[in-house]
């Protein structure tokens, strides 16, 4: 995939980081959008352009404030004039017993999880449609579906959102862009370690394949989706779980 360049939200650990270095050993130039950890996009920038012959640009920019996204995407358009793919993998999630979440708090998963996909869906997907092309992936989680956690509600209320979007999205801008979401189980990622040993292996237990998912494994289904391996899959909804336990 050369002259290719995409946009991976929250790029600097975690999935965002993996699926940076998937698209950079492609031979995809990336943009890695950060909010907070302008040192470890420095560091994905750095091992990128010793590893790999792409162009690599930070970008700060807290994506649930719409001047920020704005002001991101025009960015981009400046120095490579196009975005082709847009992975939304940002996301933000804060356990607390059901009874105890604030609507403050309720509302920062939705403005940063949901509303945060929207607006870079929105001016991203604007510049795509002028050019009558592109791809976007969005991150959702199984916790949208059928992985129920109420302590969680707050989050899996924003990734059902997700969900929603994904199928309004592909709608909105068929035919020229191909939008696609997937739910991923657990990853093992800052994300996923508050949890307790104990809590960690009653997890896997519940996967087929007995363990989280290491955050590559993620990224080869973004690199997979954003490819022209994947023109045909259009408003799919993937799991990416190790397959899980109910009984
Ligand atoms: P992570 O916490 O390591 O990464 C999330 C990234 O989003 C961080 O870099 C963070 O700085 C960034 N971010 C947060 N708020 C932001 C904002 N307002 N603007 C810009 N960037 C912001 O966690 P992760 O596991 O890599 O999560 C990536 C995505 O995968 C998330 O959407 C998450 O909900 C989803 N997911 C994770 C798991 C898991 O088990 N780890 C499971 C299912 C889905």
């Amino acid at each position: 995939m050369s002259n290719v360049v995409a946009l991976v939200t929250g790029g600097s650990r975690g999935i965002g980081k993996a699926t940076i270095l998937e698209f950079a050993k492609a031979g995809v130039n990336v943009v890695i959008n950060y909010n907070k950890h302008a040192m470890l996009a420095e560091a994905v920038k750095d091992e990128i352009l010793n590893k790999y012959d792409v162009e690599v640009m930070c970008i700060k920019a807290d994506i649930s404030r719409e001047e920020e996204v704005e002001e991101m995407v025009n960015q981009i358009i400046d120095r490579f004039g196009k975005i082709d793919i847009l992975v939304n993998n940002a996301g933000i999630c804060h356990d607390s017993l059901f009874m105890d979440k604030s609507v403050n708090n309720f509302k920062k998963i939705l403005d940063v999880n949901l509303i945060g996909t929207y607006l870079c869906s929105k001016y991203v997907g604007r510049v795509m449609l002028d050019r009558g092309s592109g791809k976007i992936i969005n991150i959702a989680s199984t916790n949208a579906i059928d992985t129920y956690y109420p302590e969680s509600c707050d989050y899996d209320a924003s990734k059902a959102g997700v969900i929603s979007l994904t199928h309004n999205m592909a709608r909105e801008f068929a035919p020229h862009i191909l939008v696609n979401c997937i739910c991923p189980g657990w990853v093992k990622t800052e994300m996923s370690e508050g949890l307790s040993y104990e809590q960690i292996e009653e997890e896997k237990e519940k996967i087929l394949v007995k363990r989280f998912a290491d955050p590559s494994e993620i990224a080869k289904v973004v690199v997979f989706l954003a490819s022209s391996k994947a023109s045909y899959i259009n408003d799919a909804i993937i799991r990416v779980d190790g397959g899980r336990f109910y009984g």
